[in-house]
């Protein structure tokens, strides 16, 4: 096990939750902390860029990866590859960077059994009704799509248990604001200043 300097930061969320928009803001408040570009074997939607929202790669290319071992983490998902890569997160934390990580549960669990200091976090929409609605409101997506993804979404709230913190999105900047006070008091823990309070106390 590597000396974990940096902090993870995970969130998950079924979709619909609006789990970007709110580490969108979290990013923007915080420069120190870098977004977790993950690898994909799915095309990229209109005004994605590659190297910022994803590194768009082929299928084989994908696998190629997984064969090297070069993921904490993949999974399959809706027909598309998604991964972490091991040595992006290894370095961050080695220099002592924050990472934001935008990943599913199953590869969430991955990462707890990995770095030991990360943050767990999960986005909630404020009801399942609600759920329901808002990947309704998407548009551009089948009924089948939809089901897909509520039933998806159903599965995943199972994984809530062993989150460290829960976020209802009532209200986007209310949940913004919950998420940067749960960095903040991350950042504060005793146990991750041990070096500094050291050396303050040696001063
Ligand atoms: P989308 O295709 O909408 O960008 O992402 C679909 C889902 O894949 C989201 O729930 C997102 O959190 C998840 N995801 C994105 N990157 C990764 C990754 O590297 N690993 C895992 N396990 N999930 C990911």
């Amino acid at each position: 096990m590597m000396s974990e300097k940096g902090l993870f930061i995970v969130v998950s969320a079924p979709s619909g939750a609006g789990k970007s928009s709110i580490c969108q803001r979290l990013l923007q408040a915080c420069p120190e902390l870098k977004f977790s570009v993950s690898c994909t074997s799915r095309p990229p939607r209109p005004n994605e860029i590659n190297g910022k929202d994803y590194y768009f790669i082929s299928r084989d290319e994908f696998q190629r990866r997984i064969d090297q071992n070069e993921f904490v983490e993949w999974i399959e998902n809706y027909g598309h590859l998604y991964g972490t890569s091991i040595k992006a997160m290894e370095d961050f934390s080695q220099k002592g960077k924050d990472l934001l990580l935008d990943i599913e549960p199953q590869g969430a669990k991955k990462v707890k059994q990995k770095f030991k200091k990360g943050i767990f976090v999960f986005v909630l929409p404020p009801s399942r009704v609600e759920l329901l609605k808002r990947l309704e409101k998407r548009g551009h997506e089948t009924d089948e799509a939809i089901k897909a993804r509520f039933t998806q979404a159903e599965s995943e709230l199972k994984e809530i248990s062993w989150y460290d913190y829960i976020i209802f999105n009532e209200d986007l900047e209310t949940a913004a604001s919950q998420l940067m006070a749960i960095y903040v008091a991350e950042k504060c823990k005793r146990s991750r200043l041990k070096d500094k309070i050291k050396k303050y106390i040696k001063k």
